[in-house]
This record gives structure tokens, C-alpha cells and sequence, in this order.
């Protein structure tokens, strides 16, 4: 692969290519938990098909999922690809936008391996990286317009990337696409149908339901990353860095405390809890690229619960159920805030 955005895989010497620790460990945390939800993720963790296999033979989880580039789905037998319930898989909305950041050809092949996947019966979920040849409206109307795809994510190509003019692409794309998304999404909603757009979607459960306590992916208190060499870790991509470190499979903490001190004032933590907690220890951008993102979420979130009177009136009238906006991300291993 090509990924533009992508910095690979991690050297082995930090995280090792086999499994280092006893997955017994897991099995018994894992099937203590009523809730459990297991994602593999990379890297691309289709490569390492025994590991699947033997661990979803093994160990009973309530949720499987994988997150994967899209392209070696025919690795995992069909037996296997059975016990998962979804697949997140890489594709950036239109095929110019997502061959010209991952290489020619990659659009049809995600595509093709999406049908295949969907007709095994998984859920789908298209997780988009999104960058200034974006065009937000129409990459994620194409996506919904496939009807492949279950649920819709995006993540902006801001936390790893070298600095780019993202203040303005926002104004003259990605603001002004949020706000005909949300058009679009509310249009839908007056028919009683809710649109898995999971960056509206999470931000209005969180509304109606239980706020953000950290950040929506759960790092550190509602969701764990476990290395091969069986370090427990808040986040999955920060393997070297030691806040990061909760511990081992052997024994671990979560945070008490996972909203970053910046935004214990915000009035908007209860929908964004801090946004991505890795990008606001690490701060690749520094501050001011830091806050520069920070506005754009502001202002997409007012985008977004501007509509909360109108949504209580379509709840008023029983267009639609309150439960139809709950949404958990660390069900789907989603960060909602992009
Ligand atoms: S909008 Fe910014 S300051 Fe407020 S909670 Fe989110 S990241 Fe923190
Ligand atoms: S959203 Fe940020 S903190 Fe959460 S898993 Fe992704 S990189 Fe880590």
C-alpha cells in the first residue's frame, strides 16, 4: 500500500510481529465482561489470520471486529469472518478521493471485498480519512449512496500528518459540508429515519444519553489496546509513549480522570470529552495547530446541536424513538469527534 497519511507498521523491537504473553490472561478478562467488544486492529491484522482465528475459536467475546485496510479479506476463512459481527474498513468516499491517497485501484477493491463481507452478513463501517482533497459532502454521500456501508466515520488528517492549511479547507469545504450533512441528516430524521453518520450520530446520543467522560473512543477508561508484547495501553497508536501505559495483561489501571485539564471548562466536553486523547498529549501541530483543530470542532459541533429543538419537537411527535440516537462508540471502536 501507498497510504499517503500512513507511517507503516511500528518496528518489531517495539511491538513484536508474535504474541508475547498468555492469552488465557484475556480469555478470562475478556469473558468476565458481559459487554466485551474485541477489534484487531494493525498494522493490518489480516496478515496475522491464525492469531484471528484461533483467538475468536478460543475466547468468547459479546462483539468481533476488525479494522482493516479492505484488500486481504479472502486471507480470513468464511468460518472465520462468521464470528465477527463488524469490519471497519479503510476507504475515503469517492473513487478519485480514495485512489489518489491510497494507491490506484484500492476504491474497487474495498468495494468488492465490502460486498463479499456484506453478503457473509457483517455490519460495515466505512471509516474515511479525511484531508484537503476531500471534499467532505460529497465523498460521504457517495459512501451512503453505495448502501454497502452500515455506519459512516471520518477521522481528519490532523493528529500524525505534517501541518497542512486545514483552517482553510474548513471554511471553504468542511464547514459548509457539515452543515448541508446535517441538512441532510435532518431531512432524514423528519421521515423517521436516522442516518449512521457517526460524527452526528455520537455527538447527539451524547446529548440525549450519557455525555463523554474522556475521549467518545473510550482511550484508558472504556476501552484498552493490548500490544503483542501484552502491555495494556489507553491508546492503540501510542506505543512508545509512556502515558499511555496502563499496565499488563497481568495487571492494570484505568484512568480516573481522562478528560485532558484543558477542557474540564469547556462547555462542549460532554460531546467531545477532549476529542482524541492522544492528539491533545502529544500536540504533533503544537498549540496552535492544536487550537486551530479545536475551533473547527467547536464549530462543528454548534453545527450539529443547533438542531436539538428540532429534534425534541420529532421526538414530541413520535417521528422518531429516543433510542434510535443512542450510540457507543467503544461498540465499534469509533472516535466520533474527527
Ligand atoms: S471542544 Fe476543545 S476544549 Fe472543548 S472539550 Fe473538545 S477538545 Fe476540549
Ligand atoms: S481517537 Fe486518539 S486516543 Fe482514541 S484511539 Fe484513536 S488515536 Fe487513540
Amino acid at each position: 500500500m501507498t497510504c499517503r497519511y500512513c507511517g507503516g507498521s511500528f518496528e518489531k523491537e517495539v511491538v513484536p510481529y508474535g504474541t508475547k504473553y498468555d492469552l488465557r490472561k484475556l480469555k478470562v478478562l475478556i469473558e468476565s465482561d458481559p459487554n466485551s467488544t474485541v477489534v484487531f486492529y494493525g498494522g493490518e491484522p489480516l496478515v496475522n489470520r491464525e492469531f484471528i482465528s484461533n483467538f475468536t475459536r478460543e475466547i468468547r467475546a459479546k462483539r468481533y471486529g476488525v479494522q482493516t485496510n479492505g484488500t486481504l479479506v479472502r486471507l480470513l476463512k468464511q468460518e472465520v469472518w462468521k464470528r465477527m459481527d463488524f469490519a471497519l474498513l479503510s476507504i475515503d468516499g469517492r473513487e478519485e478521493t480514495t485512489d489518489k491517497m491510497r494507491g490506484r485501484g484500492i476504491y474497487s477493491t474495498v468495494v468488492r471485498n465490502a460486498k463479499y463481507l456484506k453478503e457473509l452478513g457483517l455490519e460495515l463501517i466505512a471509516r474515511m480519512t479525511v484531508t484537503e482533497h476531500s471534499d467532505i459532502y460529497e465523498d460521504v454521500t457517495h459512501l451512503l449512496s453505495l448502501g454497502l456501508f452500515d455506519k459512516i466515520h471520518w477521522q481528519l488528517n490532523v493528529v500524525w500528518t505534517e501541518k497542512w492549511n486545514v483552517k482553510e479547507w474548513s471554511t471553504r469545504n468542511y464547514i459548509p459540508g457539515i452543515e448541508r450533512l446535517m441538512e441532510l441528516f435532518m431531512k432524514n430524521l423528519m421521515e423517521g429515519r436516522v442516518l449512521k453518520i457517526i460524527p452526528i450520530l455520537g455527538v447527539l446520543s451524547s446529548h440525549y444519553f450519557e455525555g463523554y467522560r474522556g475521549s467518545p473512543c473510550g482511550a484508558g477508561y472504556g476501552s484498552v489496546s493490548i500490544t503483542p508484547d501484552g502491555r495494556v495501553l489507553s491508546c492503540p497508536i501510542a506505543v512508545r509513549e509512556k502515558w499511555a501505559e496502563l499496565g499488563t495483561v497481568e495487571e492494570f489501571k484505568l484512568y480516573e480522570e481522562p478528560l485532558p485539564e484543558e477542557c474540564r471548562n469547556c462547555k462542549f466536553n460532554r460531546y467531545c470529552g477532549g476529542r482524541c486523547y492522544y492528539s491533545s498529549q502529544e500536540k504533533y501541530w503544537g498549540e496552535e495547530g492544536f487550537q486551530d483543530v479545536d475551533e473547527i470542532t467547536k464549530k462543528y459541533l454548534c453545527i450539529v446541536l443547533k438542531y436539538i429543538p428540532v429534534i425534541d419537537e420529532a421526538l414530541r411527535k413520535g417521528i422518531i424513538k429516543r433510542e434510535m440516537l443512542y450510540y457507543d462508540p467503544k461498540e465499534d471502536s469509533t472516535e466520533v469527534v474527527p
